[in-house]
């Protein structure tokens, strides 16, 4: 059987860990207390004893996700950190300061299958999964590195987390476990391209986890050279899967649209986004593109993109812009990359 890592421990796997090996139940939660803490390295434990270090170290992966490269942006202090996982395969993680605390950008995938056509991690192809420890790692490991408590997490860093759905799901249930990290629920986001089934199944939990859709488009026709989801789940449907979100979960959900000039930023589309958007509990969050080397698209100018914010106001959609954080270090949305170790992939 393959090595578990670590992190994808839940404290009742732990116990019942100690119970085969006849250890003592309190050392789980002590365990547990290191890995909820970002510790995976048994060295480390040091309230541990040596053959149980030992012991762990036999049947699960420990402390083999780490921090290869750091990047601190010069302009407002966000952090990307390059994380090499045990097989090879690298990813990226990013931290911003808000008013409120730091808040973390996860990858769910090294890689992504999606292809859209504006994004850098769609161009180095896919890798895996990442595992529910693996996107757990990227928030404690961080949350180590800053040494400061991280206040909240968005899942929108490489990958579409629907497309790893039940390890999105065991990552959600560690996160905000009371005896682990303890992160609520409602400081959580996770973002879609727009895999209507999840949303759907999403929604049937009733999670007070926030949802955001990438939406980028006010029509098929620009979604879909954009965007090859598009093909699969037109926007009627996803739309429709929208609403029943917001219905069932009573929660407000967060439109994504990255603003590209001349493709999808004139009055015109924010005119028809408005009329697919009327009367949804939602809100658009605009991004001015982030350009990046190799990159067909361009930036919408500064204008465009307040004419286009105006414009969705005026009816009565609302719609912020958001604050671009890390482009120096290319850790604004749409820039990250995976890589494999050893490859400049
Ligand atoms: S934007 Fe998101 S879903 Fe699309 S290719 Fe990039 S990582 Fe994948």
């Amino acid at each position: 059987m393959d090595k578990k890592f670590c992190l994808d421990l839940t404290l009742d796997d732990l116990k019942r860990w100690c119970d085969d090996n006849s250890v003592q139940s309190f050392r789980a939660k002590q365990i547990y207390g290191w890995l909820s803490s970002g510790v995976t390295d048994t060295a480390e434990m040091t309230n541990v004893p040596k053959d149980l270090r030992y012991k762990l170290e036999q049947d699960f992966i420990m402390g083999r996700m780490r921090v290869i490269e750091k990047y601190v942006s010069a302009i407002d202090g966000t952090t990307k950190f390059v994380y090499l996982l045990h097989d090879g395969n690298i990813i990226e993680t990013v931290v911003m300061r808000y008013k409120t605390g730091l808040s973390v950008c996860i990858s769910s995938q090294a890689g992504c299958k999606m292809g859209c056509a504006f994004c850098a991690s769609a161009k180095a192809g896919f890798g895996r999964s990442l595992t529910s420890g693996e996107l757990l790692a990227q928030v404690l490991v961080s949350q180590r590195e800053m040494g400061e408590k991280i206040r909240s997490v968005v899942v929108m860093g490489i990958g579409e987390p629907f497309d790893n759905y039940g390890n999105l799901l065991g990552f959600i249930k560690l996160v905000t476990d009371p005896d682990g990290a303890g992160l609520g629920a409602r400081h959580i986001t996770v973002s879609t391209c727009g895999l209507v089934p999840k949303i759907n199944e999403f929604a049937d939990l009733g999670s007070q986890v926030n949802l955001a859709v990438s939406l980028h488009a006010p029509n098929d026709d620009i979604r879909l050279k954009i965007m090859p989801v598009a093909r699969s789940y037109p926007m009627e449907e996803l739309l429709e899967a929208c609403r029943r979100y917001t219905e069932k979960t009573g929660r407000r959900i967060t439109f994504e649209y990255s603003l590209f000039a001349g493709v999808n930023d004139s009055l015109e589309c924010a005119d028809e986004l408005a009329g697919r958007l009327k009367g949804m509990l939602c809100h658009v969050n605009l991004i001015a593109a982030n350009e990046f080397p190799g990159s067909e698209f361009k930036r919408s100018p500064s204008g465009r993109v307040a004419a286009f914010r105006k414009r969705l106001e005026e009816l009565r959609i609302n719609a912020t812009l958001r604050r671009e954080m890390g482009t120096d270090i290319m850790a604004a949305c749409g820039q990250l990359r995976r890589g494999i170790e050893g490859s400049d992939v």
